[in-house]
């Protein structure tokens, strides 16, 4: 596990932040869900906990899907561990995943205390606390439709948690589309339909995200009808997520597209400043971030694309403070938000003028960008766009992915890699971008 956090943060991190931080911390001891790390200043201790903490839980659950709590101590603090608590770089087994987690994976950041409601998502978050109350009964299927980053899967696990909480017997269970097609495929070929089966039809509460990837997947979308079916009929409630509304999704079968619309479909729209503002208070409250009032104005009046990029605006800024060791003003906020705002090189260039000239270059049309056919002919130009468009834009990753007709911002991140590394090996890609770029800057 640390190995693999160490190798995330390398990527993660400047050179500089990565000797700074990561090479001087030591893993001590890995006891339940808790990774006792030790630092060797109450300023590394500080960073850690403000900046990096996030990311070993993200990385322990990318790993090995284990809900890790980070413990960060300084030398000789940690003399009470016991000897025999010896890290180990293997994941944990089966057995060693706590059962809750194993079988709903749900995020405890996604609560319903955590959530903040403003016009834009009142509507769902009225929806999804009433299925929480009452699964099954009132909206089945819930279907929570809306842009990238503004709340769909929060609230939805919020919705698993609630349940929870109230009925801890119930069964709980949460998979991105991906995964329920994955895990499908999997017991297709294990020979383990039956299992599989058992696992998703025996839930009380079956939560599938970012339904739009089922489109173009036939076998799964077939399973996934049975799936509901047998849910419906048992009165179990099931929630749905989708980046738009189940008609509007292509490839997705007739059958599916009206049951879908069965119960209530609610959508998300992006926050308005207020609510921006009330979200960023909420956050810096919780991490308990001394931050005047004009100063959240201020960014939440520079961010008003989603939810998560206003998280992330608060992240720089907070790690702009500590580098500077400065409090949080609105000028530093400023400062700190230089490189993100839109007034920056991102007017000069947009993605749309990206995705134009790299659809000419290789005679394809815009759609072809945005689509998903995975042919070759056009799966390279597109991660060139993609490339491209995160080098000369300051667009984030989930930004990106919105504009190549609503892809995941893993998929931007992977076309990114490939084509930095394609082109370490390929002199005729190299030449390529090459060209793209003078066009685009010319
Ligand atoms: P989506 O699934 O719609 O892409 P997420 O649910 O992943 O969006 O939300 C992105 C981030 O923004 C998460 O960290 C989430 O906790 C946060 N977030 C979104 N909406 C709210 C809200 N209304 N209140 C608090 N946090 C929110
Ligand atoms: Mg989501």
């Amino acid at each position: 596990l640390w190995n693999y956090l160490r190798d995330k943060f390398q990527t993660d991190l400047t050179p500089v932040g990565f000797n700074a931080w990561i090479k001087t911390a030591k893993p001590l001891a890995f006891r339940a869900n808790e990774l006792v790390i030790e630092v060797p200043s109450v300023l590394h201790k500080e960073y850690w906990e403000n900046n990096l903490a996030t990311k070993v839980v993200e990385g322990a659950y990318e790993f090995a899907e284990i809900e890790l709590t980070p413990i960060f101590v300084l030398p000789g603090e940690s003399d009470n561990l016991a000897a025999d608590q010896s890290l180990t770089s293997r994941p944990l087994t089966k057995a060693e995943t706590p059962t809750f987690l194993r079988e709903t994976h749900l995020n405890s950041k996604y609560t319903f205390d955590t959530f903040v409601t403003g016009k834009g998502n009142q509507m769902a978050h009225a929806a999804a606390l009433v299925v929480s109350e009452e699964p099954g009964v009132l909206y089945n299927p819930l279907f929570l439709y809306g842009g990238v980053g503004l709340g769909k899967t929060h609230l939805m696990q919020a919705i698993g948690h609630q349940l929870l909480e109230s009925k801890p017997d119930t069964n709980v269970k949460y998979v991105t589309s991906e995964a329920f097609a994955n895990d499908f495929i999997n017991s297709i070929q294990t020979k383990n339909q039956e299992k599989f089966r058992q696992e998703y039809r025996n839930v009380d509460l079956l939560l599938v995200d970012d339904i739009q990837f089922f489109a173009d997947k036939e076998g799964t979308q077939e399973e996934f009808f049975h799936t509901f079916n047998d849910l419906y009929n048992d009165k179990k409630q099931i929630v749905l997520t989708s980046d738009r509304l189940p008609n509007e999704i292509p490839k997705l079968q007739e059958r599916l597209v009206s049951r879908f619309k069965w119960g209530l479909s609610v959508d998300i729209t992006p926050p308005d400043l207020e609510t921006r503002i009330a979200i960023l208070r909420n956050k810096a409250d919780a991490e308990h971030l001394e931050i005047p009032e004009d100063t959240l104005s201020y960014i939440a009046g520079q961010i008003d694309s989603n939810v998560r990029e206003l998280e992330g605006a608060l992240v720089r800024v907070q790690a702009y403070a500590t580098m500077q060791n400065a409090e949080i003003t609105t000028g530093l906020a400023a400062d700190a938000l230089k490189g993100l705002k839109l007034n920056g090189k991102s007017s000069q260039l947009s993605i749309a003028k990206i995705q134009s000239v790299v659809a000419k270059y290789y005679s394809l049309t815009i759609a072809d960008l945005k689509g998903r056919k995975r042919v070759k002919e056009i799966v390279l130009p597109r991660q060139i766009a993609m490339y491209l468009a995160r080098e000369m834009t300051d667009s984030s990753l989930p930004k990106i992915g919105q504009e190549f007709g609503g892809k995941d911002h893993t998929t931007v991140m992977h076309a990114h890699e490939r084509i930095s590394q394609g082109m370490a090996i390929d002199q005729n890609l190299k030449e390529a971008i090459l060209d793209l770029k003078n066009t685009l800057t010319g």
